[in-house]
């Protein structure tokens, strides 16, 4: 049994939930989504792995560190504890990751521009090169963010046109694209992996 914990503040997070369960069936592994939404939820989980979706990283941060929901920083804090956790993050996700924008470290080493290709009208799809997952993946672009940086200890694992769009540091993986719309299980496949102790 794999239990992955999904960040449930805001964006896309029903598409994750679907998709991991085509992974799973795939890989052959049972597996439990805990949807996050308070911090006892992580208090009260078994979490071997987190997702944490895309949408809009201001709302995120809005909805999620207010007196009625106060799960972000006790999932910053949670992260940096359990710093082996594998996690996918993508998108808004990724850029709440590299910049927490709380007093602590980023959990992943990198710096991100918000809308770094320009507004909604500027989203777009393009095939990727992602050399751990040999033949190129479909990135879905959804006013998405560039990496500026990208500092000691992160990888770039995906690239676009000779532009990093995607890191690891440790397990986490951070995307600044979609994997969950492009109808391409091998994202959440490579995080139950992870979660599984794989070495991918
Ligand atoms: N650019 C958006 C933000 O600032 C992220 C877009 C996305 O997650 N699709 O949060």
């Amino acid at each position: 049994m794999v239990s992955v914990g999904l960040v449930m503040l805001q964006g896309a997070r029903h598409a994750h939930i679907a998709t991991l369960e085509s992974a799973s069936e795939e890989l052959g592994v049972d597996l439990e989504t805990i949807e996050l939404r308070t911090p006892l939820d992580l208090q009260t989980s078994e979490l071997d792995a987190i997702i944490f979706p895309g949408g809009e990283s201001t709302t995120m941060r809005l909805t999620g560190s207010n007196d009625l929901n106060n799960l972000l920083p006790s999932l910053f804090e949670w992260l940096r504890t359990n710093e082996k956790t594998p996690v996918l993050a993508t998108c808004a996700g990724a850029i709440l990751l590299a910049q927490p924008n709380d007093s602590g470290t980023p959990l992943v080493n990198a710096t991100v521009n918000r809308n770094g290709y320009g507004s909604q009208a500027d989203s777009f799809q393009a095939m990727l090169e992602v050399p751990t997952l040999g033949e190129p993946y479909p990135g879905v672009f959804i006013r998405a963010p560039r990496f500026d940086s990208v500092g000691e200890g992160a990888q770039a694992i995906a690239i676009h046109k000779q532009e990093v769009v995607g890191i690891r540091q440790e397990n986490r993986l951070a995307v600044t694209f979609h994997p969950e719309l492009s109808g391409d299980l091998r994202f959440h496949t490579w995080l139950l992996k992870l979660a599984q102790g794989d070495d991918v």
